[in-house]
């Protein structure tokens, strides 16, 4: 008897504890344009995964030296059925927004813009960055949310020590530190940092699906070995996770988490929707300066037209069952 799935998964048969396979999503390098065009690593969404609970969208920079790449210049741009999440681990990123807010999002302080039924804003690192490195991460929003107000919220966690970690837990719940933003859907998001050799096992939510980002440094997630860059995936289920860094130099990972999202979405450029006339719409309002998007004051430049619509018909995403 021979199994016949084309792809078959690698199982850990025996294993004492509640460790399931681990799925590693690699990043693509995608450039966000601009005269030097600073890249980003994206590892969701993807063909093989395009969500993990409500988070939708990865991106990870750095560390790029600014003098270099020119650091982040990105125009107004708008947002719609989305929240994002910025996370920095070296630099200073200038935020302005349609709602009126100019904020500074600096290493280990969270700021999570709330884009619903529609914002825009700039992002650009300031002159104080020499080093630029983060994350850029967006969550969708649930129907019942998605047409949620403008909203601008910042959180900076103290940071927990626990087996040879330093955990900054910025939504959710993970080591018995709950942040206090509220999400409009079971979510985690931490940062960890793992000293040499540190040996971690996180109670988690059975009930989430779980990604660990890891930024630098080695690092295995229930056993799987990560570069830089990858995105480890667990599904639901497991009440832990076990976190290693093998290395030794410090490593550092975010840990994201969910329900599973459960409704399909559309997404196309910076909007998220239901249907490809929804998203067609968003873009028409945006190309006619809708009061839809309000707009941002304070840059120095012109906003960002919209791209293209591709001629095709855009297609919902969901997961792979
Ligand atoms: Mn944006």
């Amino acid at each position: 008897m021979s199994n016949v799935e084309a792809t078959p998964v690698e199982l850990v048969c025996g294993a004492t504890t509640a460790h399931r396979p681990v799925e590693v999503l690699k990043p693509r390098d995608v450039p966000l344009g601009g005269p030097r065009a600073m890249s980003v690593r994206r590892t969701l969404p993807q063909r093989e995964r395009t969500m993990i609970g409500a988070w939708c969208f990865a991106d990870h920079y750095g560390p790029d030296d600014v003098s270099e790449t020119g650091g982040m210049d990105v125009a107004p741009h708008p947002h719609t059925g989305l929240q994002t999440a910025s996370w920095l681990f070296t630099g200073e990123i200038e935020h302005r927004d349609s709602l009126g807010v100019h904020a500074m999002v600096r290493p280990g302080e969270l700021n999570l813009m709330t884009g619903g039924a529609g914002i825009c804003h700039s992002e650009v690192s300031t002159s104080n960055t020499t080093i630029l490195h983060g994350v850029q991460l967006w969550i969708a929003l649930p129907d019942a949310h998605r047409h949620a107000p403008r909203n601008f919220q910042h959180h900076a966690p103290a940071p927990i020590t626990i087996d040879g970690a330093t955990v900054r837990v910025f939504l959710g719940t993970l080591c018995g530190e709950t942040s206090p933003v509220e999400t409009y859907s079971p979510l985690l998001g931490a940062e960890l940092v793992l000293a040499p050799h540190a040996d971690l096992t996180l109670a988690v939510n059975p009930e989430h699906e779980h990604g660990l980002l890891l930024d630098q440094g080695t690092a295995t997630l229930n056993g799987t070995h990560l570069t830089p860059g990858e995105l480890a995936y667990t599904a639901t289920g497991p009440t832990t996770l076990h976190v290693t860094n093998p290395g030794d130099t410090p490593a550092r990972a975010v840990l994201l988490g969910g329900t599973p999202f459960g409704e399909e979405i559309v997404m196309w450029w910076n909007f998220v929707g239901r249907t490809h006339e929804e998203i067609e719409a968003f873009r028409a309002e945006w190309q006619a300066e809708s009061p839809r998007f309000g707009k941002v004051t304070g840059y120095p430049g012109d906003r960002l037209p919209a791209p293209p619509l591709p001629t095709g018909r855009l297609r919902p995403r969901g997961n792979p069952a």
